[in-house]
């Protein structure tokens, strides 16, 4: 151990920001706010907590880094507590949606972007930091973009000279100057420093040099229809050809990213002997702790390792050892529907990166010496490329943002903010709010609202919880609640992962997904996607009964059920986990009903009523689709002979089932679905589908906003 951690301090003393640990500290205490700017891998992340922390300059207070990913939060607090020699969760932690590891020792917490977002709710000026650093900046999204805009002023009312910027309804107005300074450091790996500086008053702004070595650039002479493919044959043809080196491939999400990992193990099987052995890292959001280990573990001798990322290693995590970079021009972006205008609600898409992020991909590839980036898109293309993607907050719903800011007493029309979304995209938001009920007609926030913003999910599903106290089925809404919100599908679709299009439905491995939808069969219930979520949940939860326990055999039992019916085990113990927390949210609600201005004394809010007609009744399947109708009003499609499902909120369109729906190719009068895909050939598809039980579609159309 003493070795290993000789080795760290080794590498950390000769990271590029090191030599100017010192001045770095020095202005941190003289200034409020900072904006440092520096080469991805120079050690920003890593280090400047720490300096902080070994400097004195915390007093009682902790430093907060915030990360948009919770991959990159988690990952980066194990990396730093090694460094400090410590374990997770002792002076080093991180705070992730539903995850979290920190304790009365923690100094330095790695938190998503929304988990601090969401404690400004509890705690509005943020009282138990001392130090904040925005981190990665640059990638502006809607989070961060938001806290910037929180931050100032809770700088000015922690120096006392303002007021509380906006603390909860009702609550004690804070002692503001009680908590001290608050320092901010909004960290950034491009050039747009000089924005957030003016955002803060003329910041300053501090750069610090990377080592960086020389990238050959080579492009492709065409674009290229399928981009999984490219990389497949541009691999081998470094594999075989070039120098040793570690491979970086950028991919825009998880399917694609398992359809090269069986393509490159298979091919790389077939590799004559002498060859250097290949190791595959995938590498993405919702990715197992320790396979994220094999990520950053070095290769031995003759091996050349392969690590297929999603976005996460433009910026956020180095990877040590990569040579060669191969950048497929793509990743997956949040978007707000266009075109089925004031549905208010988002979707990735598969889109072009800008030259910025291109840029980023092929500097990953001269960390540590000259090296070579392989684009899979001609020259030209790169030129046409925009600078820089568009800020989250100009593309994305903004109904969750702002019930939470409409908790805070704020809306986007008052804040100042890096960039304003334009007024319609914030009265979609609005309106989305009002459908729920949470806003009422004057845009004020309801009972309901208040209760909706305690649980840390989309109004949408908050919204079908507090409907399932009315109906007495909490216990199966927050089941599919729970299992909506695991950080990974629970459906394992071998031949989902498309490489032209992802959003595409795929014709590979046609077979394989046969089978697994007859393996699944069992699970099928027939109105569709949310109550065959939860006939899963509740056969695992049956499996729990029967095989529970650490037992190394009973373990093995339930891989082999997950497996036999391709089901991801972690997404459901995920899921598991989340139920707990929710229903400790419900139970927290619970006999406080009035408090929240939620009329309806007889009716509790008890995680434990569940349909009295039992499981598989008719009688269940509305009452719970009746709640999560008041979720998704905006999302329901009717069928017309003629034209198919149309969007009730913009009927000029046709949706279409996505045929990984257990209602593919079905009719109904009505669906309700959780998400539209957009394909790139023009095609809707409707995603997590379920049919309106008939006795109540007269509810969609005639919906009107009412208080629970
Ligand atoms: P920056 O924030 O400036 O991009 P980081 O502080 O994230 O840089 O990383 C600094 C260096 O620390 C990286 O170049 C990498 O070599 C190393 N590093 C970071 N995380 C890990 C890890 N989990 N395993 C091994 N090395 C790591
Ligand atoms: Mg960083």
């Amino acid at each position: 151990i003493q070795k290993v951690s000789e080795q760290l301090q080794e590498q950390r003393r000769n990271l590029p920001i090191a030599k100017g640990a010192d001045a770095l500290i020095r202005e941190i205490k003289s200034n409020d706010t900072l904006v440092l700017l520096g080469e991805t891998g120079s050690g920003k992340t890593t280090q400047v907590p720490q300096y902080i922390l070994e400097s004195g300059v915390l007093g009682s207070g902790m430093i907060a880094v915030t990360q948009p990913r919770r991959v990159a939060a988690t990952s980066l607090a194990a990396r730093v507590a090694a460094e400090q020699g410590c374990s997770v969760g002792d002076r080093v932690g991180y705070a992730v949606r539903f995850q979290e590891a920190y304790g009365p020792e923690t100094k330095i917490k790695f938190l998503t972007d929304g988990m601090l977002a969401r404690e400004l709710l509890a705690d509005p000026l943020l009282s138990k930091y001392s130090v904040i650093i925005l981190d990665e900046a640059h990638e502006r999204t809607l989070n961060t973009d938001l806290l910037m805009a929180s931050l100032k002023g809770i700088q000015e009312a922690r120096k006392g000279n303002t007021k509380v910027p906006h603390s909860g309804k009702g609550k004690e107005r804070a002692d503001n100057s009680s908590c001290g300074a608050l320092k901010v450091i909004i960290m950034s790996a491009t050039l747009d420093a000089e924005k957030f500086s003016r955002f803060f008053g003329n910041a300053k702004i501090i750069y610090v040099k990377g080592r960086q070595h020389p990238v050959k650039i080579y492009h492709t002479v065409t674009g290229q229809n399928d981009f999984v493919d490219a990389a497949l044959r541009t691999f081998f043809q470094i594999h075989v050809d070039q120098p040793p080196g570690d491979v970086l491939i950028f991919l825009p999400g998880q399917e694609d990213i398992e359809s090269l990992e069986k393509s490159i193990s298979s091919y790389a099987s077939q590799l004559p002997l002498g060859k250097s052995r290949v190791v595959v890292c995938p590498f993405y959001a919702s990715m197992p702790q320790d396979k994220q280990n094999k990520v950053f573990s070095p290769t031995t001798n003759g091996q050349r390792k392969c690590i297929l990322s999603t976005n996460i290693a433009e910026t956020s995590i180095t990877i040590p050892g990569v040579r060669y970079v191969i950048d497929t021009g793509v990743h997956k972006e949040k978007r707000h529907l266009a075109g089925v205008s004031g549905s208010g609600f988002n979707t990735l898409l598969v889109c072009a990166i800008s030259k910025s992020s291109a840029m980023q991909r092929a500097g990953r590839a001269g960390r540590e010496g000259p090296g070579f980036c392989y684009r899979l898109y001609p020259e030209s293309a790169f030129r046409d490329l925009p600078d820089t993607s568009e800020p989250e907050i100009m593309r994305c719903s903004l109904a969750s943002a702002t019930l939470r800011l409409k908790c805070l007493q704020r809306d986007f029309f008052d804040l100042e903010l890096l960039d304003k979304p334009d007024g319609s995209a914030i009265n979609a938001g609005m309106k989305t709010l009002w459908m729920l009920g949470a806003l009422d007609t004057e845009g004020n926030l309801t009972p309901t609202g208040r209760a909706m913003s305690l649980f840390p999910v989309e109004p949408q599903q908050s919204r079908a919880l507090l409907e399932s106290r009315i109906h007495g089925c909490t216990r199966e809404v927050l089941a599919i609640v729970a299992i909506q919100s695991a950080s990974s599908k629970v459906f394992y679709d071998p031949g989902s992962g498309s490489a032209a299009d992802s959003n595409e439905p795929g014709s590979r491995d046609i077979e394989r997904r046969d089978q697994a939808q007859a393996a699944r069969a069992k699970f099928i219930h027939i109105s569709g996607d949310h109550m065959t979520l939860l006939n899963v949940f509740r056969a695992y939860e049956d499996l729990l009964k029967s095989s529970g326990g650490d037992s190394k055999s009973a373990k093995a039992e339930r891989r082999d059920w997950c497996n036999r019916h391709f089901l991801h085990e972690r997404a459901l113990t995920e899921a598991l986990d989340i139920q707990t927390q929710l229903r400790r949210i419900c139970d927290t609600m619970r006999g406080r009903e009035a408090s929240f201005g939620l009329s309806d004394p007889n009716i509790e809010l008890d995680w434990r009523s569940s349909v009295a007609e039992g499981p598989g009744s008719t009688v269940e399947a509305e009452k719970v689709l009746k709640c999560l109708m008041t979720g998704l009003v905006q999302h329901g499609a009717l069928r017309s002979a003629e034209r198919g499902y149309c969007p009730i909120m913009d009927k000029s369109k046709t949706i279409k089932i996505h045929p990984s729906s257990t209602l593919a190719g079905k009719k109904f009068d009505a669906i309700m679905y959780d998400e539209l895909l957009f394909t790139n050939s023009g095609s809707t598809y409707a995603r997590c589908v379920s049919a309106i039980p008939t006795s109540i579609i007269s509810d969609l159309s005639a919906y009107r906003p009412r208080s629970t």
